[in-house]
């Protein structure tokens, strides 16, 4: 396959991190994430670690230039000429609009921005059915997953456990500020002609198999 760019957009809940996994294990792209690139900043305690530690904390947006400076940093690493999945990022419109400023004067033009498109219903359910093994660190979902016994991880017997962040009130209010914040960028991308819309509802499988379709170059 020759190379190609992805920009995901993806609600919570919608697969985006599967995704991301299956397409770099199987065609040896980059997953770049400008959360982890900020979270390396503050774990290494540099300069912009310390500046961005705070608002991080507080889930607000870092300043642009501090996130292009990390973006363009990445991108001249020699690994991304395999092509990158971009993950995270834009997150609104001024930062699209910026973005393919750069990806131009680095000419690492984005191919495609695929939006996992999943009902609210459904990422609620994978939200609030997700419990996780505090011992072996194995992820699960209480409504969809079949256990050995209920309540305890099918690896290792340890007693499962939900986040506490994982609940209804604080999944509906992620879903809708994502989507009134992503929406112009969607917009942007579809007026572009490079925004593909994948129906992320089903199995992972065949998620993937649509992406695998589009980066193939099958219809839009
Ligand atoms: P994430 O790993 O995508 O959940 O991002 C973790 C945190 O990193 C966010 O809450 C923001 O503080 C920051 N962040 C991630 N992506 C961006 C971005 N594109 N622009 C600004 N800040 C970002």
């Amino acid at each position: 396959m020759e190379v190609k760019n992805i920009i995901f957009i993806a609600p919570p809940a919608a697969g985006k991190g599967t995704q991301s996994a299956m397409l770099k294990k199987k065609y040896n792209m980059v997953h770049i994430s400008v959360g982890d690139l900020l979270r390396h900043e503050v774990s290494s305690n540099s300069e912009i670690g310390v500046h961005v530690k705070g608002l991080m904390e507080e889930g607000l947006l870092v300043d642009d230039k501090i996130v292009f400076r990390l973006l363009e940093q990445r991108f001249m690493k020699n690994d991304c000429s395999n092509g990158y999945i971009l993950d995270g990022f834009p997150r609104d419109l001024d930062q699209a609009i910026e973005y393919d400023k750069m990806s131009k004067r680095l000419h690492q033009p984005i191919d495609y921005v695929i939006f996992l498109d999943i009902s609210k219903e459904e990422a609620m359910r994978r939200t609030t059915g997700r419990i996780s093994c505090p011992s072996c660190g194995a992820v699960y979902n209480e409504y969809l997953d079949t256990f050995a016994k209920p309540g305890f991880c099918n690896s290792c017997s340890a007693k499962l456990q939900k986040r506490s962040d994982d609940n209804e009130i604080t999944f509906n209010h992620r879903f809708d500020t994502y989507m009134m914040k992503t929406q112009p960028v969607i917009d942007y991308y579809k007026q572009k002609g490079i925004l593909y819309v994948v129906d992320s509802g089903g199995s992972k499988e065949y998620t993937f198999s649509q992406i695998e379709s589009i980066i193939g170059g099958e219809a839009k």
